[in-house]
């Protein structure tokens, strides 16, 4: 630990216990969050976890959004493709060496298909889907969120549902952990809508055999905003992890070199939820951080941390793209030094060991 990281996090006590008072609650100013490097299973050195934010049309893809989107300019029926094309190219890399990854789903990805033209969380509109929240039109702020749902199947439209997709994931040993039912803003949606989809994905998931979320990758990482009741809605949800949180400056919880290493790559706790809610430090795997990214694996084996290799499914199934994958994950999976696992086994051993 540096002082300026110190430093650093006392100013995000500050702000935090700052819009906490803000909102009415009782403001104790929350100590600056401790960090002291855990000793990793099997003596090894630091983890890794390799994780994916994995979605169907129905996603941040019909929905997409200037901002947090590498791809926003794509079709959006060709992104989805490719993010169904992406689970079979990631499990074939994962495979040879019995690496475990997590990904990050979507609510329509559980689904077999919609011909029972089923609704969901209430049929919303979110009018906070408007041009000035970074959205190319004021279409979703004024159309119901899943109306361009085809009520069709895996068969006859593959880009809307993954559902096909769930159980050779589970056979492989990867978890399925919660990039939100409905892939909303966090910071926008009201507490009602954060309900609902929390229970929407459990139920659709449980249809598919898999566990309750216990992790969440934030859509357009838009942690920002979330009020200390959505918090304790999460935490009341069983969720004791996330990531894919805010990279805006005011809330960010890690500091970046100018190249866009982590500094400082370790687990935090939640500002206000000490010893319930982790938060993952990230790391955006593709060709051109490669390099980065094995300077990023020495860095958390120096302070005894943890780093979230990440990307979506679709971008994992270029050439390009496939060989670095390819390369890092041989890399981290030969290194003994590395615990690599699932993000919420992760956490899990890191809650058993306090
Ligand atoms: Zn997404």
């Amino acid at each position: 630990m540096n002082s300026l990281s110190l430093s650093r996090r006392q100013f995000l006590s500050l702000t935090f216990a700052t819009s906490i008072a803000l909102t009415g609650c009782s403001a104790e100013p929350t100590p600056p969050p401790t960090y002291t490097a855990p000793r990793w299973p099997a003596g090894k050195r630091a983890a890794v976890a390799f994780t994916f934010d994995w979605e169907t049309a129905m996603g941040g893809l019909v929905h997409s959004r200037s901002v947090g989107d590498p791809n926003v300019d794509e079709d959006y029926l060709v992104r989805a493709q490719r993010m169904r094309e992406g689970v079979a190219t990631t499990r074939a890399i994962f495979a040879p060496h019995g690496v475990r990854a997590t990904y990050y789903a979507t609510g329509y990805n559980f689904l077999m298909g919609n011909r029972e033209r089923r609704r969901f969380m209430g049929d919303p509109t979110f009018t906070w889907a408007t041009p000035e929240h970074g959205w190319l039109s004021e279409r979703w702020a004024t159309t119901p969120w899943f109306a361009d749902d085809p009520f069709g199947t895996v068969e006859s439209h593959p880009e809307w549902y993954f559902g096909d997709l769930v159980a050779p994931l589970l056979a492989d040993g990867h978890e399925i952990q919660s990039h939100t039912f409905s892939h909303m803003h966090g910071g926008l949606a009201d507490l009602t809508t954060w309900q609902q989809d929390l229970e929407t994905w459990n139920s659709v998931a449980a249809e598919r055999g898999v566990a309750p979320a216990t992790s969440i990758a934030f859509p357009w990482s838009s942690s920002a905003g979330m009020s200390d009741n959505t918090w304790t809605l999460l935490e009341q949800a069983g969720i004791t992890s996330v990531t894919r949180m805010s990279n805006q400056t005011q809330y960010s919880l890690w500091e970046h070199a100018a190249n866009g290493l982590v500094l400082d790559p370790c687990c935090r706790w939640l500002p206000g939820r000490e010893g319930r809610i982790l938060a993952y430090p990230d790391f955006y795997l593709i060709p051109r951080h490669e390099e980065l990214a094995l300077e990023q694996l020495e860095q958390i084996i120096a302070v005894g941390g943890i780093i979230d290799l990440w990307a979506h499914t679709e971008e994992v199934v270029s050439a390009e793209q496939m060989a670095t994958w390819q390369r890092i994950v041989t890399h981290v999976a030969n290194d003994e030094r590395l615990w690599v696992a699932p993000l919420g086994e992760i956490t899990a051993w890191l809650q058993s060991v306090g």
